[in-house]
């Protein structure tokens, strides 16, 4: 990967919670915070999209009787809480950074706009972008997507806590081999669970290359940014 100057990085909301599974873990959000302002501080723009699946997911609500649709906002709350608490603890480590929604809710957050957070990049804020897309029956993949395109990220990072793209589930075979890179096409024919297919279409019709990589190794970000070929890259 070529060192960028503007990232998107997508965290899930179940990374958060550490082993947990529920909730935010206040030394995974430490660790999150930290690594980040670092990578900031050296001058990389970095805007942030977060999962809420630590806190509640559109799907589950459905499956437990909520209409899909509330289930679906419910979900994209409980990523501002997630963006909220990452903003709060990368300010508390004198990183400056600021919270913006897909839907109006000020004081919590200012309502997003993707030339105000563009010229706050620009600034050397770290942008969080909360709430999903603002719709229902997306996920925040394809926010992290469209949040890429929009403020013309180079990637989209995509941290998980797996590290890259293997020729079938590592967790479950393990004669299962890691790709250094693979384009959209196979990823595609290969039927390979990158991101939904949603959020795949956009960055491939955008050009926009994705890299899937372990995000929950600390120090792996700072890795990336540097150059050293960690994950997997998925490219047109
Ligand atoms: N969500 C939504 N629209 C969006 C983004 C998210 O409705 O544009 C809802 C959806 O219900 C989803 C939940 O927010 O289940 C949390 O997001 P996601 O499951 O993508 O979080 P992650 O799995 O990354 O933690």
């Amino acid at each position: 990967m070529q060192k960028p100057r503007r990232v998107l990085l997508k965290l899930s909301g179940e990374s958060l919670a550490a082993g947990s599974g529920h909730g935010i873990d206040d030394a995974r959000l430490a660790a999150y915070a930290q690594e980040i302002a670092q990578e900031a501080a050296r001058g990389c723009q970095i805007g942030i999209v977060i999962g809420g699946g630590n806190i509640f997911r559109g799907m589950s609500g459905a499956a437990r009787g909520f209409d899909r649709t509330t289930g679906d906002q419910m979900g994209m709350l409980a990523t501002v809480i997630n963006a909220l608490a990452l903003g709060s603890a990368l300010k508390a480590i004198g990183c400056k950074a600021i919270v913006y929604t897909a839907i109006r809710m000020e004081p919590v957050a200012r309502l997003y706009s993707s030339h105000e957070a563009i010229e706050k990049l620009e600034e050397g804020y770290v942008a969080l972008f909360a709430g999903g897309t603002g719709n229902p029956f997306f996920t925040t993949d394809t926010a992290s997507a469209l949040r890429a395109v929009e403020i013309k990220a180079d990637y989209l990072l995509k941290g998980t806590r797996v590290d890259g793209i293997y020729t079938a589930d590592p967790e479950r075979d393990p004669t299962a081999t890691r790709f250094d890179k693979i384009t959209f096409d196979e990823v595609y024919t290969r039927n390979l669970k990158v991101m939904d297919l949603t959020a795949m279409t956009l960055c491939k019709e955008n050009n926009l290359p994705i890299m899937v990589f372990d995000m929950d190794t600390p120090g792996n970000l700072s890795k990336l940014l540097g150059g050293d070929p960690i994950g997997t890259l998925v490219h047109n």
